[in-house]
């Protein structure tokens, strides 16, 4: 199944010259939802993690069923000020602005095997934030997994110390 089939472009959405990659397209089909899903999870089984990280949004909407079949926790990070519990934030560049995510401090313990999931690859400074945050509390970045990879923005390279896999280049 080729799942960039299922990948809509906006474009100048949510700016002007952004090229969105619209996923809810391929979330709506059933084919296409389970495809990716269990090629990611498939992608990441041999990392052998015991937590999968989402990113909020949509990274919670991969991440969660990738978790479930692995068979790992699944852990959110998300936006400035939803986390309940005590947290550790990080402010980072964005392809289109910046932003600040928030984990639970006590979300991962020392030495856990942990693998980020998102949907989208660009710059790479979401991740890269993001595993700075889990290797702060301890965690042990086994893999990274996204569904869309826009190669022309190099993120791969940001992430270079990192096993990297991705469904769709575009
Ligand atoms: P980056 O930190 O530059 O790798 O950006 C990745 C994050 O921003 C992911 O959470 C994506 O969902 C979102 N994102 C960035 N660029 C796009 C794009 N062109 N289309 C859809 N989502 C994007």
């Amino acid at each position: 199944m080729d799942l960039a089939q299922y990948i809509r472009n906006i474009p100048d959405f949510p700016t002007r010259g952004i090229q969105f990659k619209d996923i809810t397209t391929l979330l709506k089909n059933r084919e296409a939802f389970r495809e990716a899903i269990d090629r990611l999870a498939e992608a990441l089984r041999t990392a052998n993690p015991d937590l999968v990280v989402g990113i909020e949004a949509r990274g919670f909407i991969i991440g969660a069923p990738v978790a479930y079949i692995l068979g790992c926790g699944f852990v959110p990070v998300r936006k400035k000020g939803k986390l309940p519990a005590a947290t550790l934030s990080k402010t980072y560049e964005l392809e289109y602005g910046s932003a600040t995510l928030e984990i639970h401090r006590d979300a991962i313990e020392a030495g856990q095997r942990v693998v980020v999931v998102d949907d989208l690859l660009a710059t790479g400074g979401t991740t890269k934030a993001v595993c700075e945050m889990v290797e702060e509390l301890g965690g042990n970045i086994v893999g990274i997994g996204f569904v869309i990879e826009l190669e022309s923005l190099r993120g791969r390279e940001r992430l270079k110390q990192y096993p990297v896999v991705s469904l769709v280049r575009l």
